[in-house]
């Protein structure tokens, strides 16, 4: 691995891999895996991991939105992409590159199948999700009925898959609400197979989903953060590799003396001598401020730093006065040591490794491994 000599995000592909490989083994022969690639491959680089991964054989992929596709086909993804959260106002895009709309509610059903219809497809495959109690969006099982009559009147659309999203799938405090989510999801799952003159796929799973519920991989299951190294617990975390590496390095390093201050709004005023170090990676490069004042740290010759005072927009100060280090040298902001990773910085400001990862500027370098 080369040294870092300015701030850049690493992907190791062989971590994906091994993460793919690890979740599908967790599956039927014949599950399908379709793999998150929404938020820039959550922050890693949506184009090369979702390549990396049509070449590895997955069967689906998603994002959130419109725009994220385009993107994966203009990158040469012929792969099916299942928009999550579609806008109306992208529609006639989304058409356009051939990507699979999720239909919540009847308005966006509605519009859709006017659309469709306008345009003269035939059997253009949706998705159509139901709410069993994240309360977010789609249908509830009452619509049934309504959503197959509409269905039945045109043949411009065809559902490929019928799901629904678990709320609290890495939670096992909340396994009975997850079971209930399971069994409404199996009953909406018996009456639409029965309305219907052909079966469309049915998929319900995240990454918790997929370690914590085996009864509910249905015939696919949806693989986001566990792709990129993280299991929501440290027994599952064991088994995955994260593949994202942010490093950078030191710029300038300062004495500070007794009572001097450091950084804006002179946050940080010191009490005995330390010794800082500025690294080239701030909020703009998604180091939040929460993470300044002693609450986020950075790994430096295998020593934590704090940062010391205010988070900058393209800098911070981190303290090294027991490490020995000098100017030029690396610095891991999060990685795949145990001690290093994004869940560990995340946890320190009460969030999650998802925000982190997904933070990382489009401003960042990304470096990939292959
Ligand atoms: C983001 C998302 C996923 C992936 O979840 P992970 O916990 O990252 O595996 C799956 N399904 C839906 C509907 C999502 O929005």
């Amino acid at each position: 691995m080369p040294k870092a000599q300015e701030t850049v995000l690493e992907i190791d592909l062989k971590a994906l891999k091994h993460n793919f490989e690890h979740l599908k083994s967790k599956l039927q022969n014949n599950t399908k895996f379709l793999a998150v690639v929404k938020a820039f491959g959550y922050g890693s680089d949506s184009c090369e991991v979702a390549s990396y991964l049509q070449e590895l054989g997955v069967d689906y992929f998603a994002v959130a939105y419109v725009n994220e596709g385009v993107t994966l086909r203009e990158a040469g993804i012929t792969t099916p992409i299942l928009v999550l959260h579609p806008q109306a106002v992208n529609l006639k895009t989304l058409i356009a590159h051939s990507l699979e709309p999720n239909l919540y509610n009847a308005k966006i059903l509605k519009e859709f199948i006017e659309l469709a219809s306008a345009e003269k497809l035939n059997n253009y495959p949706i998705h159509i999700k139901f709410n069993t109690g994240l309360n977010r969006l789609g249908f509830w099982e009452s619509d049934i009925e309504y959503i197959v009559s509409e269905i039945k009147k045109t043949d411009a659309v065809k559902i490929a898959s019928i799901f629904s999203h678990l709320a609290a799938s890495e939670d096992l405090n909340e396994k009975k609400f997850s079971l209930n989510q399971i069994a409404s999801f199996n009953t909406i799952s018996k009456k639409i197979i029965n309305k219907l003159p052909y079966n469309p796929m049915f998929h319900m799973c995240n990454t918790s989903g997929i370690l914590n519920y085996p009864e509910a991989h249905f015939d696919m299951v949806r693989a986001g953060i566990g792709l990129y190294g993280f299991g929501n617990s440290e027994k599952e975390n064991k088994n995955l590799i994260p593949i994202a590496t942010l490093k950078t390095i030191i710029s300038q390093i300062h004495n500070i003396e007794k009572g001097e201050s450091v950084g804006y709004n002179r946050a940080f005023k010191s009490n005995s001598f330390l010794k800082t170090a500025t690294l080239p990676i701030g909020h703009a490069d998604g180091i939040g401020r929460q993470y300044g004042n002693g609450k986020g740290f950075v790994t430096i010759k295998g020593q934590q730093a704090p940062i010391v005072g205010n988070v900058c927009m393209d800098m911070i100060m981190v303290n090294v006065t027991h490490i020995d280090c000098e100017e030029g040298d690396e610095v891991i902001v999060f990685g795949k040591d145990t001690t290093t990773t994004a869940e560990q910085l995340a946890e320190a400001t009460n969030t999650i490794s998802y925000e982190l990862i997904t933070s990382v500027s489009q401003r960042v370098k990304r470096f990939f491994l292959k």
